[in-house]
């Protein structure tokens, strides 16, 4: 899938190079111009960059929590939400993401409860 993937983006006239970004200048100071260096050698310039390295999963950093990873403790809904199905679950926090994954499980638990920090 990931290779029709790339074939789609590469017909609407994608280059794609692989490597790792080590360093970028967005401080435009030639041009306006953002300078982005590719594997400390390579150096590629544009207008606009994207940055989509992806995100990872905060967790509350307590023993239990490694302990039942993957036996009753997720990160992510759409991921782990069917082994819960028809049951009682709780998400801890309540940004945008939590409400996210809140409604997602809604559909598919018995009943979802949300834990929240009350800063006083
Ligand atoms: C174990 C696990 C299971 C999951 N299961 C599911 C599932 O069943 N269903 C679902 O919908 N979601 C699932 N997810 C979540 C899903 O994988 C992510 O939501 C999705 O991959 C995020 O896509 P992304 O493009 O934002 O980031 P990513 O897929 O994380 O891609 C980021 C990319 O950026 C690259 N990168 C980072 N830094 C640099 C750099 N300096 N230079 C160049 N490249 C860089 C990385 O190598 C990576 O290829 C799962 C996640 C995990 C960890």
């Amino acid at each position: 899938m990931m290779v029709q993937l790339q074939q789609q983006a590469e017909r609407f006239g994608t280059d794609v190079r692989i490597g790792m970004v080590t360093n970028v200048d967005f401080s435009k100071k030639e041009g306006g111009i953002h300078k982005i260096t590719v594997d400390n050698e390579k150096q590629i310039e544009a207008e606009t960059v994207i940055i989509s390295t992806g995100a990872s999963a905060k967790y509350l950093n307590i023993p239990s929590e490694q302990r039942l990873r993957g036996g009753g403790v997720s990160a992510c809904a759409v991921c782990d939400g069917f082994f819960y199905k028809g049951q009682d679950v709780a998400i801890v926090g309540a940004g945008d993401t939590a409400a996210e994954e809140a409604s997602y499980l809604a559909n598919i638990c018995n009943k979802v409860t949300m834990l929240v920090v009350r800063i006083i």
